[in-house]
């Protein structure tokens, strides 16, 4: 049994690393691919407006197509310079064309994202749901640094993971019934959505994103609506803790704006390990 869960973890590790890789095309490429479709959308519409042909934009950009190059030298990164972890030792960092160094955040997403697969699969050995949670796992990384980069938490990952959460429960591959798990995405949207409004009447300022309310709302479906107040109050733990920490540091980004979608993550993976209930252990409550 033990060697079988081994392997299982083993093979959901490996299977994980190569998952990674693809994450980091993902945290990479999204976001500029909705970019490139809003400037289109744009222009369609100032073209429309001035009863011209909107242009085309005709070089094909998505998460296949171009491949990837070295951005320093455009050098085209051939297969064995991209095997997970071991491609980023064995050039020590460096671009193998003209040796600009390469983000060790690359490895480390694909480090993670291994050794996160091979924790569920673990847990939860010859199930369904290891694998499901593999999945939560992968959403929740790449969110979070699409988030700490752009601060964007694209609809194409917050939507498909509630749907995913609500699916997970009617099927039992979590452990919440399918009426908490429906009540929790109810409860996570409108509970911050309320903050958010609450927040923004009486400062005018905006305190977070409607990405927030999705993620939260996906949090709702994937661990029951019991656990949304732990989270909340991690994430918002964690967030007061970084936020002064970049002050502090002179680390805050033009206009002091901080994403909250990290710090959700951070909740998020912490309910995913230890349980939603252990987190108010954690912070003292
Ligand atoms: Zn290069």
């Amino acid at each position: 049994m033990l060697i079988s869960q081994g392997y299982d973890a083993a093979l959901a590790g490996i299977l994980g690393l190569l998952i990674g890789s693809f994450l980091n095309v993902v945290i990479y490429r999204l976001p500029k691919m909705l970019e490139r479709q809003w400037a289109a959308e744009c222009g369609a519409v100032q073209a429309a407006s001035d009863g011209i042909e909107p242009e085309k934009d005709t070089e094909a950009f998505n998460l296949m197509v171009p491949r990837s190059r070295c951005p320093s030298c455009g050098h085209e990164i051939r297969w064995f310079e991209n095997i997970p972890v071991v491609s980023y030792l064995a050039l020590r960092g460096k671009c193998a064309s003209c040796r600009a160094p390469i983000s060790p955040r690359y490895p480390m997403v694909e480090l993670a994202t291994g050794l996160l697969f091979a924790w569920c699969v673990w847990q939860m050995p010859g199930q369904l749901s290891g694998l499901a949670w593999c999945g939560f796992a992968a959403a929740l990384l790449t969110l979070a640094l699409i988030d700490w980069d752009t601060t964007l938490l694209p609809d194409d990952i917050t939507l498909p993971l509630l749907w995913a959460g609500l699916l997970a429960a009617t099927v039992g591959l979590t452990s919440v019934s399918l009426q908490s798990a429906v009540l929790g995405a109810v409860a996570g949207y409108l509970s911050l959505w309320s903050i958010y409004w609450l927040f923004k009447l009486t400062t005018g300022k905006e305190g977070m994103g409607y990405g927030d309310f999705k993620l939260f709302a996906a949090f709702g479906a994937w661990f029951g609506w019991p656990a949304l107040v732990p989270i909340i109050l991690m994430a918002s733990v964690i967030g007061v803790v970084v936020g002064l920490a970049l002050k502090l540091t002179s680390g805050l980004r033009e206009g002091g704006y901080v994403p909250f979608g990290p710090f959700l993550a951070a909740a998020g993976f912490t309910a995913m390990i230890f349980g939603p209930q252990a987190i108010l252990g954690v912070i003292g409550l």
